[in-house]
């Protein structure tokens, strides 16, 4: 393809892009395929000889579309959103063209530059506090990475690594300072909430280290507790183990529970050698409406920061925002320097070389997007589109709260995030019981069954179950489930 056959195929693709938005509303957010629908229809591999783009750009309709699921219909109500924008797109179609694997910062200068840049503008417009700026007296800052899972690796491994250096800081390099090190490796733990997405577990797998859950009941709205994270950290240490690193999380997945940030800053203090990660994949994004941002001072305490911007504030996928106090805790961990990535400008120290803040070396010119974004909405615009998702959940929740005598509210709305339960059909046992306003429920409370709580629970977890199922196969809209407490929600 030359640059005359680009021109008019890629305007044709984005043609086909604009009518595709035009008309999600009108489709099944899921799919009909059957699982393995797509090798048949496909050749054995690739063509000999190269195949005519028109040819190629009419598969997208007729052997991708089929097999879709619409992320971006406002019928998806699965997982966590994942928003896309135009200006977003186009950031990522200027990153392609010049596909430059800036991981120095002589790599492309501009696009190191201005990742720095843009990851202060969103730490100030969210409120993050000053210490996690670049410009910070602390030696703070910024990177995008592909994903909160990717993040949280980086930290724990960092995490890890931080605790081995202090503590074995009077050792002399050699051997005998190798196998302390391995020593010490195998007795350390990561926290997080049992509510904390499973990135921190698989990170825990990854770093080789162990892992374990901080509980979060209901009383405490599923978020951990300054009490609980106390007594976890003080189990881990009655057992000769060490807690090196807790991922504190600012809307959990499950629920949008927030763990007690301004508690747990205290406890930090007694626990400078514990990493503490704030996760707020997705909540994160709220922080830019100032009604959100009382959450942000605590977390000055802690050591590092993440939000997704392709979760929730209209940059397509990918993009978390990381943040860290020191990004010198970064470097000792992940600056390994072999002499072909050696230059003058690393060597002056004057310069960021984002390779040394990650795991991969390589990485794509993602604040593109970002500052397109940024740009393109302004802040009142971000604001604006998070509270109308805001008061999204709030209308479906008074939607639910309108048939109680169907659903039941497990968890209010938080950040747009309702969770609740369908009421199972019951008999109804005695008069009084009919009377009441929940009359399944108390049914089920009264003294001709022992087990009524429980039998309850099981028959609203198996008839929400249920509903769920249905929906989803219908395929018109999109919903998920999970299982918070031992209710399914
Ligand atoms: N953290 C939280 C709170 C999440 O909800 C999720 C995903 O939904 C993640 C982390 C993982 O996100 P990613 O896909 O960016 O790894």
């Amino acid at each position: 393809m030359d640059s005359s056959q680009y021109r008019t195929a890629a305007k044709e693709a984005i043609d086909e892009i604009a009518n595709y938005y035009d008309t999600l509303e009108e489709r099944p957010v899921l799919p009909s395929v059957k699982p393995g629908y797509l090798r048949p229809l496909l050749p054995d591999g690739p063509p000999q000889d190269g195949e005519a783009w028109d040819k190629i750009q009419a598969d997208i309709d007729r052997l991708i579309m089929p097999g879709l699921t619409h992320w971006q219909s406002p019928k998806f109500m699965a997982f966590f959103p994942c928003n896309s924008s135009f200006p977003a797109m186009i950031g990522d179609m200027y990153s392609g063209a010049f596909n430059a694997a800036a991981f120095n910062w002589i790599c492309s200068p501009a696009i190191t530059e201005l990742e720095t840049i843009v990851m202060d503008w969103v730490c100030n417009m969210i409120g993050l506090p000053k210490c996690f700026l670049s410009t910070s007296e602390n030696g703070g800052g910024g990177i995008i990475q592909g994903t909160a899972s990717e993040v949280i690796v980086t930290a724990v491994v960092a995490a890890r690594e931080r605790l081995i250096r202090r503590r074995l800081a009077d050792m002399p390099e050699g051997e005998e300072k190798l196998d302390k090190a391995a020593d010490k490796r195998g007795k350390l733990v990561a926290l997080g909430s049992e509510h904390a997405h499973s990135s921190t577990m698989k990170a825990a797998i990854i770093a080789g280290t162990r892992f374990r859950t901080v509980p979060a009941t209901k009383e405490s709205n599923y978020g951990v507790t300054v009490d609980a994270l106390r007594r976890t950290i003080e189990e881990c240490y009655a057992k000769g183990l060490e807690p090196f690193y807790f991922t504190a999380t600012l809307g959990s997945t499950g629920t949008c529970a927030i763990d007690d940030l301004a508690g747990i800053a205290e406890l930090a203090k007694e626990y400078p050698d514990i990493w503490i990660h704030v996760d707020a994949a997705y909540a994160g994004s709220a922080l830019v409406c100032p009604e959100y941002q009382h959450l942000c001072p605590p977390i000055a305490n802690f050591d590092s920061f993440n939000l997704n911007l392709h979760k929730w504030l209209l940059v397509n996928f990918d993009c978390s925002a990381f943040y860290v106090k020191s990004r010198k805790d970064l470097i000792d961990t992940y600056s390994i320097t072999p002499s072909y990535l050696r230059n003058e400008f690393t060597e002056s120290g004057l310069v960021t070389d984002y390779r040394d803040w990650q795991i991969p070396l390589g990485r794509r010119f993602r604040s593109l997007k970002v500052w397109f974004v940024l740009r393109t909405y302004g802040v009142s615009g971000l604001r604006d589109f998070i509270r109308k998702h805001i008061k999204l959940g709030e209308y479906f929740h008074e939607l639910l709260k309108s048939r109680s005598d169907i659903f039941s509210i497990t968890t209010e709305p938080a950040f747009g995030l309702v969770t609740f339960q369908i009421k199972p059909p019951v008999p109804i046992t005695s008069k009084a019981a009919a009377d009441q306003s929940d009359p399944a429920h108390e049914a089920y409370s009264n003294d001709f069954m022992p087990n009524a709580e429980a039998q309850y629970r099981e028959n609203s977890n198996h008839r929400t179950k249920e509903v769920y199922e249905a929906v989803n196969s219908k395929g018109e809209f999109f919903l998920t489930s999970t299982v918070v407490c031992g209710t399914y929600v």
